[in-house]
C-alpha cells in the first residue's frame, strides 16, 4: 500500500512541477509580449533611453531595470514552485530566510553577468549588423568552457560546503571504479545538499586535470554502496564520452539557431512597427524588449531539440554504467531509489518529456537495466 501511495505522490508532485514549468514558459512569453505590444516598453524606453546613443551608465541602468522587473515578475512562481511545493511534498529542508538568501545571492551573481552579456551583444550588433548572431554563437563556446571551469571554483562554494568524503573505504572504491573507467579523479568529496533538500545527486566537478567526484550527503544516506557505484559510473560515462565538450559545442550550435530566430523575428517586428519601442534599428538598446520576446519564442521552439540530444547522451551513459559496474540490478535499484527520493514520475506523459526533460523517463531507464540483467542471466546458463 505504501509503495502505491509513494508512487502516486511522486506522480502528483512531478506532474505539478511539470505544469508549473510549462506555465512559467507560457507566462514569460505572455508577459514579455504584453510588455512590448501594449506600448509599455515604448514608454519605458522614452523615459530611460531618451537619446538615440545613450552613454554607458544609462545603458546599464536600463538593462538592469528590465532584468530586475522581469526577475520580480517571475518571483511569485519561483517561490511557489521552489519553496511552497517543495515543502508540501517534504522535499525542502530550507526555511524562508534561507530561500530568500539563496535567491538574492543568485541574482547578485547573475546581474553583472547579464549586463556584460547585453553590452557585448550590442557592441557585436553595431560592429557586425548582419552577422552578429554568428559572432555571438562562436563566442558562446569559449565563454561556456570558461564558465564550466570557474563555476565549481567560484560559484558552487558560495552555496554549499565541500569536504573530502568521510567514508574513506567508499572513496577508495569509487576511485578504483573511475580508474577502471579511464577517468582518474584527484579526490572524492561530499557536499551538504541536505541543508536545502532531501533530494539526492552526484556529479563530477571541474573539466581540467584535477577532476573530483562530488556526492550529495543525501545520496550517501539513502543509497547502498553498490547503488552509489552505479550513480558514479553514470557520471564517469559522461567524462569518458566527453559529453561536457559535446554540450559546449552543442551550445554554440543551439545559440546559432536561437540567435538566427531572434534576428529574423526582431527585424520583422521593428520594421513593421518602428513606433512600438521607438526604433527600427536592431543595434539600438531600445530593441532589447523585442529581442526578449523573440528569445522566449525561440527557446520554446528549439529547446525540445536540445533536450532530445541530452536524453540520447543520458541513455548512452546508462548503458556504459551498467557495463562498467557489471551490476545491472544495483543500477536499476539506484534509479528506483532516485525516483523515490526525488519524487520523480517514472512514466511522465510523452509531450512533457519532449518539452521539459533532459533525462529519459525513469521507467525506461530501469527497464533497460533489467533487460541487461536478463541478458546476463541468459549468458550464464
Ligand atoms: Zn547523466
Amino acid at each position: 500500500v505504501t509503495a502505491i501511495s509513494n508512487q502516486e505522490r511522486a506522480q502528483e508532485y512531478s506532474r505539478l512541477k511539470d505544469r508549473l514549468a510549462l506555465g512559467g514558459m507560457a507566462l514569460t512569453l505572455l508577459s514579455s509580449g504584453t510588455f512590448v505590444f501594449s506600448g509599455m516598453a515604448g514608454r519605458v524606453n522614452k523615459r530611460l533611453l531618451p537619446t538615440a546613443r545613450p552613454a554607458w551608465p544609462q545603458r546599464l541602468r536600463y538593462t538592469a531595470t528590465l532584468s530586475g522587473v522581469s526577475w520580480l515578475a517571475g518571483l511569485p512562481l519561483a517561490f511557489f514552485s521552489g519553496y511552497v511545493v517543495e515543502h508540501r511534498y517534504g522535499l525542502s529542508t530550507q526555511r524562508v530566510p534561507a530561500w530568500v538568501g539563496d535567491t538574492l545571492k543568485s541574482k547578485a551573481i547573475s546581474t553583472p553577468v547579464e549586463l556584460a552579456l547585453v553590452e557585448g551583444l550590442y557592441a557585436t550588433l553595431r560592429r557586425w549588423p548582419r552577422g552578429w548572431w554568428l559572432v555571438c554563437s562562436a563566442a558562446v563556446v569559449p565563454l561556456t568552457a570558461v564558465f564550466a571551469q570557474l563555476f565549481p571554483v567560484l560559484i558552487a562554494p558560495r552555496f554549499n560546503r565541500y569536504e573530502p568524503l568521510r567514508d574513506r573505504e567508499l572513496a577508495d572504491r569509487l576511485k578504483n571504479l573511475t580508474d577502471r573507467a579511464g577517468v582518474p579523479v584527484a579526490d572524492v568529496l561530499q557536499m551538504d545538499m541536505s541543508r536545502r533538500t532531501t533530494k539526492a545527486n552526484a556529479f563530477f566537478s571541474g573539466i581540467g586535470r584535477t577532476k573530483r567526484i562530488v556526492l550529495a550527503d543525501t545520496l550517501l544516506d539513502g543509497f547502498t554502496h553498490e547503488q552509489i557505484e552505479g550513480v558514479v559510473a553514470h557520471e564517469a560515462a559522461h567524462q569518458v564520452h566527453g559529453d561536457i565538450w559535446r554540450f559546449i559545442a552543442l551550445s554554440g550550435i543551439f545559440t546559432m539557431g536561437m540567435t538566427a530566430v531572434v534576428d529574423a523575428v526582431s527585424r520583422r517586428v521593428l520594421h513593421a512597427m518602428p513606433d512600438l519601442v521607438g526604433t527600427d534599428d536592431l543595434s539600438s538598446h531600445r530593441s532589447l524588449p523585442v529581442m526578449g520576446v523573440a528569445l522566449a519564442l525561440a527557446g520554446v521552439a528549439l529547446t525540445p531539440l536540445q533536450l532530445a540530444y541530452s536524453r540520447h547522451i543520458e541513455r548512452r551513459a546508462d548503458r556504459f554504467a551498467v557495463d562498467l559496474t557489471g551490476n545491472p540490478r544495483a543500477y536499476a535499484n539506484a534509479m528506483r531509489r532516485l525516483g523515490e527520493m526525488n519524487l520523480s514520475d517514472p512514466n511522465p506523459p510523452r509531450p512533457v518529456t519532449l518539452l521539459l526533460h533532459s533525462h529519459p523517463p525513469l521507467a525506461e531507464r530501469i527497464e533497460r537495466a533489467e533487460d541487461r540483467e536478463y541478458q546476463q542471466m541468459l549468458g550464464n546458463i
